[in-house]
C-alpha cells in the first residue's frame, strides 16, 4: 500500500481524456491495489479527493473522503470514503457557486472557481454495482473538481478572472475569510 508520486500540472498525462475501466478490471488484485494506493496517497497529501491520473493512472476512477474533524469551513460537510468509478456528471441545479480551490497536482496555488451548484453523479462502485449521488454546495464543487480529471481538466482552467488565482501564501494575505477551501 504505497503512498505514490504525485503526477503534478505540466505532465502531459493529468491533460489526458481517461479510459474507461473494465468491469473485467473490477475484483482483480491490480484494481484492489489502485484503490488502495488513491486511498493512501490522499491521506499522506492531506487531500480530501483524488483521481486515479493524478497518480500516474490515466483511468476513470476517483476517491473523495471529507473528514468531519477536519472541516475547518463552515459549509464543508462530512462525506465517508466513497469510490467513483466511470463517473458520468449531470449538472442539476445550474446557479453558480464559488469556491477557492486547490489541487493536489498545482502545488503552491489556489484559484477561486465558480461552478454549478448541484449535480447529480452516476457511477459504478467497487463491487460494479450502479449507484447514483446528488450533491450540493461545497460536495459539488468537490465532485466536479475530481471528475474534471478524468477529462483532463484543471481547475486552473477554469478560473475565470486571474486576478483571482494566487500562491498559497497570497491567498491567505489577502483573499482567505471564509471562503478557503482546503487542498482538493
Ligand atoms: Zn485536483
Amino acid at each position: 500500500m504505497p503512498v505514490r508520486a504525485l503526477r503534478t500540472i505540466g505532465d502531459p498525462l493529468l491533460r489526458s481524456r481517461a479510459a474507461d475501466v473494465e468491469r473485467a478490471f473490477l475484483h482483480t488484485p491490480g484494481f484492489v491495489e489502485l484503490v488502495t494506493d488513491l486511498v493512501d496517497t490522499m491521506r499522506a497529501e492531506g487531500g480530501i479527493g483524488i483521481a486515479a491520473p493524478q497518480i500516474g493512472e490515466s483511468l476513470r476512477m476517483a476517491v473523495i473522503e471529507i473528514d468531519a474533524s477536519s472541516s475547518r469551513y463552515p459549509d464543508m460537510q462530512a462525506f465517508s470514503r466513497t469510490l467513483f468509478v466511470n463517473p458520468i456528471v449531470t449538472v442539476i441545479d445550474e446557479t453558480e457557486q464559488g469556491y477557492w480551490e486547490g489541487c493536489l497536482s498545482v502545488p503552491g496555488l489556489r484559484g477561486y472557481v465558480a461552478r454549478p451548484r448541484a449535480v447529480r453523479v452516476d457511477y459504478v462502485d467497487a463491487s460494479g454495482g450502479a449507484r447514483s449521488l446528488e450533491a450540493e454546495g461545497f460536495l459539488a464543487t468537490v465532485l466536479q473538481h475530481e471528475l474534471d480529471h478524468l477529462d483532463g481538466v484543471l481547475f486552473v482552467d477554469r478560473v475565470r478572472d486571474t486576478t483571482r488565482l494566487a500562491t498559497v501564501e497570497n491567498y491567505a494575505k489577502f483573499w482567505a475569510r471564509q471562503e478557503g477551501t482546503p487542498e482538493i
